[in-house]
């Protein structure tokens, strides 16, 4: 099996990837119901909240559109914070649907400042909802979103966060900060193969959405908790994927999500200590590099690519590159979900091999 260290899709457990085997049941029969209150309990356990949640059959960008579609109307003002590739993203679906948005942008490798974003609600009152990225996969870095999420809540702001490739994983406690809308895929941090987004919906959200004029067909919220309630999805949802997150969210609570949380720091920390101790850059703003993804400075005669490629040839690890303008730039180390010390010591067993040979001076 390859050392799979992108940060999602993350390796699967086998217990996982035998329930995605099952065979097919009724979608709209007490079975799949009982399957889906199991998992959406498991979830807001883990999202830390009451809100409603709600399992949608797409990708995790299909998750970030129905936060926007189902809480927005076209001319909304929206400030979208963003540090980098996934939150440029989140900004321009509110841009497609018709909102207005007034960009917050931070250097790719910082976080977002919490003054700026209260700086910007002050000069711009009309401002309706804050879209912001938890976890911004594209340069490694997590935002304070507790600093975020006060100043957004006390100017009385809907607060819509992509936690893609945080929830479960970095704590994120959605009742404590208020976040309106969150959004995850199975993708990442859970353990599951990709074809879920999870969303959970607050009272507030919920108010926003009776007013929400953008047009939404697949994700409309009213139809998904309509639906809800009888233990079932408006549309044929992705069984499979369900079945393999009953078995993921049992190992999640099993193990607890503190110990979850906890995990993920010490390997993330070991991760940043070993790439430092080969010579290496961090990408990252150090105090807030993230714990579920490493980013790491193709620098000192290092080719980003070629070092990437070796490493898939000769070692059979599989890092994640630079997307956008960090292309060959920087090279990434996912460590989400499925993950422990034993699959980084194979990682930097293979980088200290592969390094010189990818041209890198530095050690
Ligand atoms: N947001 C973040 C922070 C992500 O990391 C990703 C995927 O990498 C996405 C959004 C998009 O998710 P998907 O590729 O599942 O649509």
């Amino acid at each position: 099996m390859s050392n799979l260290r992108i940060p999602g899709p993350t390796p699967c457990p086998p217990e996982v990837l035998q329930a995605m085997s099952w065979q097919m049941i009724n979608h709209r029969g007490p079975q799949f119901a009982g399957y889906l209150n199991e998992v959406t309990e498991g979830l807001k356990t883990i999202f830390q909240t009451r809100n409603d949640i709600f399992l949608l059959s797409s990708s995790g960008t299909g998750g970030l559109e129905s936060a926007i579609v189902n809480t927005l109307s076209p001319g909304d003002k929206v400030l979208g914070v963003s540090i980098g590739v996934f939150g440029d993203r989140l900004a321009s679906i509110a841009k497609t649907y018709g909102a207005e948005v007034i960009p917050l942008k931070f250097e790719w490798g910082k976080a977002a400042d919490a003054s700026a974003v209260a700086g910007a609600l002050k000069a711009n009152p009309g401002i309706k909802a804050v879209l912001v990225t938890h976890n911004e996969t594209s340069t490694g870095v997590t935002n304070d979103l507790a600093s975020i999420a006060k100043v957004v809540k006390s100017a009385g702001k809907l607060l819509l966060v992509d936690a893609v490739s945080s929830m479960g994983s970095i704590n994120l406690p959605v009742d404590e900060w208020g976040v309106d809308v969150c959004v995850t895929g199975s993708q990442k941090g859970w353990m599951v193969p990709p074809g879920l987004a999870m969303v959970s919906v607050s009272p507030e959200a919920w108010k926003a959405c009776e007013e929400a004029k953008m047009p939404r067909f697949y994700f409309d919220f009213l139809k998904a908790k309509k639906y809800a309630e009888k233990g079932q999805t408006p549309w044929t949802p992705c069984v499979s994927v369900v079945f393999g997150m009953t078995v993921a969210i049992k190992m999640m609570l099993e193990e607890g999500l503190p110990n979850i949380i906890k995990r993920h720091e010490r390997i993330a920390n070991m991760t940043r200590h070993n790439a430092i101790k080969l010579g290496l850059e961090l990408f990252a703003d150090e105090k807030y590099a993230s714990n579920t993804v490493t980013s790491v400075h193709a620098n000192k005669g290092l080719d980003g690519k070629l070092l990437n490629k070796i490493m898939r040839e000769e070692y059979d690890v599989i890092l994640g590159g630079g997307q956008q303008v960090l292309e060959g730039k920087i090279f990434r180390i996912g460590h989400l979900g499925w993950v422990d010390e034993k699959d980084i010591d194979a990682v930097f067993a293979a980088l200290k091999e592969a390094l010189p040979k990818a041209g890198f001076k530095g050690a």
